[in-house]
C-alpha cells in the first residue's frame, strides 16, 4: 500500500513538471469558470491567476468589450486594464496567444477613467509572449500633457508577437524598462490623440522604446508603422540602444485623412530634447542600430538623428517620399548647439524623390560607405519593379513576417544591385545591394 501510494506521488510530481496546462478565455465565457475550452475564462487577468511557467491561454476570436470595472489596477497614474505581472521563466514563458485561425480583438471606446492615462496591457513580467490579437480604441481623457498606451512595458524577456494596435488615441507599443525584449511583426496604425493639448497627437508614437540603463537588447523586426499622428518609431530619451531590424515606417505625422499632426519622423533614433548644461546624459550614449528598414512618405524625416549626441548605425535603408529622406542631425552635449550628425556609420542606404534627400550628415566625423549619397548615383523609376505605395499594407504572410511585395525592390539592371558594401549580412549575386531590398533573382 505504502509503495502504490509512493508511486501514485511521483507520478503526480512528474506530471506537474512534464506537462504544461492550457486555459481557454472567450467572449461569452465567465471569470467564475474553470478556464477550460467549453468553459473559458472572460479575461486574461482572471486566466493570470491560475498560469504556471510554460503554460498557454488560448484568447479566442471575437470583439472584447472592455469596461471600466475591468481595470486591474492604477499605476504610475495609469488605469491599467489587464496588468500582467507574473513571470514565466527562461525556456518556460507563459504564453497569451489567439486560438489558433481566430481573431480577438480587445476595444476600449468605453474605458475613459476620469484624470488617468489608459494602459490597455500594462507588462511588469518577463518570459511572457503576447501573440495573435488586436487592441483598438484605447481613450485619452486628460486634456493637459498626457499619453495613453496599448502596450507599455517593464519587463525583460518578453515576445510581442503578430499584435494589431489601431484606430486609438494611444501609443502602440511603449517600453520604459526592460531588457531582451522581442517586438515581432506588429502593427500600429491609425492611432491619434486628438483630444489632449493642442489636439495634434504630439505624443502618439506607433512604437516607443525608451529604455532605463540596463534595458539593452531590445529588437524590433518586422514591425510596420503607418497613419500615427506622431512619429512611426521613437527612440528618445534612452539609456540603452535599441535595434530596429526590418521594419516599415509610413504616412507618420499625418492622420488617416492626410491632415498634418504632429512630428511625423519615419524612424527617429535619440535625442534628449537637451536644452541646458548639466541635464543628465548616459554614459556611453547609446548607438542605436536601424537596418534594412523602410520609411515612406514620412511628413518630417525618414530616418532622422533628432539632436542625438552621439552616432547611429544606419545599414541598408530605403527612403522615399519623405519631407527629408536621411537627416543625421546631431547635438554637442558640452554646449547643447546643434550640429551636422557625427559619429555615424552609414552603409548602403538608398532614397528617393525626397523633399530632400540628405541632410545635416558631417562626412568628415561619420562613416559612410557605398550609400546612394556617397555613389552620387540618382535614383529614377526605372530603378525599381514598384513604387506603387498601396502594396506597404498588404496582408501579412500566414507565420506573421512581413509580405512579400515589389515596392522599392530594384528591378533587374537596376545599378544599386551589388553595389553595396559587405558588412556580414546575407546577401546575393556579387555584393549586397542597396536598400532594404536585395535583389534575388
Ligand atoms: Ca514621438
Ligand atoms: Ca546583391
Amino acid at each position: 500500500m505504502k509503495k502504490i501510494t509512493f508511486l501514485v506521488l511521483l507520478c503526480t510530481t512528474s506530471l506537474t513538471f512534464v506537462f504544461a496546462n492550457t486555459f481557454y478565455v472567450a467572449v461569452d465565457g465567465s471569470d467564475d469558470n474553470a478556464g477550460t475550452k467549453s468553459k473559458p475564462f472572460a479575461t486574461v487577468q482572471k486566466a493570470q491567476t491560475v498560469v504556471q511557467p510554460g503554460d498557454t491561454v488560448y484568447i479566442r476570436g471575437g470583439l472584447y468589450a472592455m469596461t471600466e470595472a475591468q481595470v486591474a489596477q492604477t499605476k504610475r497614474g495609469y488605469a491599467c486594464v489587464t496588468y500582467l505581472d507574473k513571470s514565466g521563466v527562461a525556456g518556460k514563458y507563459i504564453h497569451y496567444i489567439n486560438y489558433p485561425g481566430e481573431v480577438p480583438v480587445f476595444n476600449y471606446t468605453a474605458v475613459k477613467p476620469a484624470g488617468l492615462r489608459v494602459a490597455a496591457f500594462y507588462v511588469t513580467g518577463s518570459y511572457i509572449h503576447l501573440k495573435g490579437f488586436e487592441v483598438t480604441g484605447v481613450q485619452v481623457t486628460i486634456s493637459t500633457h498626457t499619453q495613453s498606451e496599448c502596450f507599455e512595458n517593464h519587463g525583460s524577456n518578453n515576445i510581442y508577437e503578430r499584435l494589431s494596435m489601431h484606430d486609438g488615441m494611444a501609443i502602440g507599443f511603449y517600453l520604459l524598462a526592460g531588457s531582451d525584449n522581442l517586438i515581432l511583426n506588429c502593427d500600429a496604425y491609425r492611432n491619434w490623440d486628438y483630444f489632449s493639448e493642442n489636439g495634434r497627437g504630439g505624443n502618439t508614437d506607433g512604437f516607443g522604446c525608451h529604455p532605463a540603463p540596463g534595458g539593452k537588447n531590445n529588437i524590433f523586426r518586422g514591425c510596420r508603422s503607418w497613419f500615427n499622428s506622431d512619429d512611426g518609431f521613437d527612440l528618445i530619451n534612452s539609456s540603452e540602444a535599441t535595434t530596429f531590424d526590418h521594419c516599415w515606417a509610413f504616412y507618420n505625422g499625418f492622420n488617416k485623412d492626410f491632415v498634418s499632426e504632429g512630428d511625423g519622423n519615419g524612424f527617429k533614433s535619440g535625442g534628449y530634447g537637451l536644452k541646458k548644461l548639466g541635464n543628465e546624459i548616459p554614459n556611453p550614449v547609446p548607438r542605436n542600430t536601424i537596418m534594412f528598414c523602410l520609411a515612406v512618405r514620412n511628413k518630417a524625416n525618414g530616418f532622422y538623428s533628432n539632436h542625438h549626441v552621439g552616432g547611429s548605425n544606419w545599414y541598408n535603408n530605403s527612403a522615399y517620399r519623405n519631407g527629408c529622406n536621411f537627416n543625421m542631425l546631431n547635438r554637442l552635449r558640452d554646449t547643447i548647439q546643434d550640429v551636422p550628425g557625427f559619429d555615424h556609420v552609414l552603409y548602403n542606404n538608398l532614397g528617393f524623390k525626397g523633399g530632400k534627400e540628405v541632410q545635416q550628415l558631417d562626412a568628415a566625423k561619420c562613416t559612410t560607405a557605398n550609400n546612394y549619397f556617397d555613389l552620387k548615383l540618382d535614383a529614377s523609376e526605372s530603378d525599381f519593379m514598384s513604387l506603387d505605395e498601396s502594396l506597404l499594407t498588404a496582408p501579412r504572410k500566414p507565420d506573421g513576417s512581413l509580405p512579400d511585395i515589389d515596392f522599392m525592390q530594384l528591378k533587374p539592371g537596376s545599378r544599386f544591385i551589388d553595389k553595396g558594401k559587405d558588412i556580414g549580412f546575407t546577401f546575393k549575386g556579387k555584393a549586397p545591394d542597396l536598400g532594404a531590398f536585395e535583389w534575388s533573382q
